[in-house]
């Protein structure tokens, strides 16, 4: 923990930590010590983490990255936080994300973005550790933690773990409370574990995973304990290969390391076949659709009374004026591009032209997936994204359709709500890491990472 907290001192650059809890972590680690001393030592005794800042964290700031949480100190721990706490991991702080985890870049945080420890061999541009779980990552990566939480509502852990080299895992919907988690689409939202290893994230997300009575969507299934089941025995697993993830303009790279992450599959004893899923390539739109309408309704709650930042009125203002200004001035542009479409998608006149029709593309992304696990597939294999990180202020600029380009590999697992992990795959031709994402049957995350572990 010690060490840990020095390094975060140091890294002030990567602004990966957006608030630092030296002195929680400091009681945390010493009851850590007297546990181990006692024999009475849980899972994570003692390991020093990072906080995503979405998870709502007792005493302690929880901004969502956001303006609009300014003071906001919460009265209660996340069930998820609480049981990483419990199985005695230690936080070391808050990190960074995109507001309200929209993003792909870590760019639209308030804190501005964290920065990746890796850069490109022939250059010093500063690059992006993806997004929305960009402070995660870069600590990850940065040894500034062991291991962080991580959310994942379009790709926001796979996609930051691929981008710098990193474990990161979105589970099953359902397998981790989302109580005290800022919500954001509340339909996709996943907490995961990032971590610097398969058996870490075994290990984290055994952790956070379980039943809590107090999210109705969260599943009453028994937790194995994932640790166990990694073995590297992957012999007669049938591993998919879908055709509809080689989209044009994918680098020859990022397809060099996909057939070679099914050749090392193979080589362990799986079987490859080839699938296809035909719905693919309405995933992207019917997210943007359903985040933004689930995102609107769910950022109602920032009004300016219940939490965090109120705008400084004038003399006549009245409630409504206290709403637009509090809004205008607490949420950034993303936020409020999201809640403007997600509004028109859900209004009168537009609902079934858009947000009814994006369900039912949801609904036939679902079953793409289920008729392939039906053919007795175990396991889908797919980059984790179409290219390696790209420069901080490179993308999305002038047009936002540019950075939701990035999801195109990992929206459709939230679509459908299965569990998905992307493991490091190799570095591309400027020394930068990718990634390959495995997609698993729904509740079987022990044999995803299972089979991941052989991919490692
Ligand atoms: N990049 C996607 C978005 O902006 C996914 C974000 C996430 O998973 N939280 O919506």
């Amino acid at each position: 923990t010690e060490a840990c907290l020095s390094a975060i001192e140091t890294s002030d650059a990567l602004n990966a930590f957006v608030h630092k809890t030296p002195e929680i972590a400091l009681e945390r680690a010493r009851a850590a010590d007297a546990r181990i001393k006692a024999g009475d030592a849980p899972a994570m005794c003692g390991l020093p983490i990072g906080i995503k800042d979405l998870f709502c964290t007792q005493g302690v700031p929880s901004q969502a990255g956001s303006r609009i949480l300014e003071g906001f100190l919460p009265q209660y721990e996340s069930t998820v936080s609480q049981q990483l706490a419990d199985a005695g991991a230690v936080m070391l702080g808050k990190l960074n994300m995109d507001e309200f985890a929209m993003g792909s870049s870590n760019e639209t945080s308030v804190y501005g973005a964290a920065v990746s420890p890796w850069r490109r061999s022939e250059s010093e541009t500063a690059l992006t550790p993806g997004g929305s779980s960009g402070g995660s990552a870069a600590a990850v990566a940065a040894d500034l933690c062991l291991a962080a939480t991580g959310t994942d509502t379009g790709g926001s852990i796979r996609q930051p773990a691929a981008f710098t080299g990193t474990v990161g895992i979105k589970p099953t919907y359902g397998r981790c409370s989302r109580w005290g988690v800022v919500a954001f689409a509340s339909s996709l939202d996943q907490a995961g574990p990032m971590t610097k290893s398969v058996r870490d994230a075994a290990i984290m997300l055994g952790a956070m995973a379980g039943h809590d009575p107090k999210d109705s969507t969260s599943m009453d299934i028994p937790v194995p304990d994932f640790e166990a089941m990694l073995t590297g025995d992957i012999k007669g697993k049938k591993i998919g290969i879908p055709k509809e993830y080689r989209i044009e303009g994918t680098p020859d790279e990022i397809e060099t390391l996909w057939a070679d992450g099914a050749a090392m599959l193979k080589a362990a004893g799986a079987e490859i076949v080839d699938i296809s899923l035909p719905h693919t390539k309405y995933a992207l739109p019917a997210y943007y659709v359903i985040a933004p309408a689930e995102a609107s309704s769910n950022l109602a709650r920032y009004d300016g009374v219940r939490y965090g930042h109120r705008a400084t009125l004038e003399a006549g203002d009245g409630i409504t004026e206290m709403y637009e200004k509090t809004r205008a001035e607490g949420f950034g542009h993303e936020v409020q591009r999201r809640v403007m479409i997600g509004t028109y998608v859900l209004s009168a006149g537009f609902y079934d032209a858009y947000y009814n029709r994006a369900r039912k593309v949801r609904t036939l992304i679902k079953k793409d997936f289920e008729d392939a696990f039906a053919q007795g597939v175990d396991a889908i294999l797919t980059p984790a994204t179409p290219s390696s990180a790209f420069g901080l202020g490179e993308m999305g600029q002038t047009d936002p359709v540019q950075m939701y380009l990035n999801d195109v590999f990992t929206v459709t697992v939230n679509l459908a709500g299965l569990p998905g992990i992307a493991v490091p795959a190799g570095l591309d031709h400027q020394g930068l890491p990718l990634g390959l994402q495995l997609i698993g049957r729904p509740w079987e995350e022990g044999d995803l990472l299972n089979t991941a572990y052989a991919l490692e």
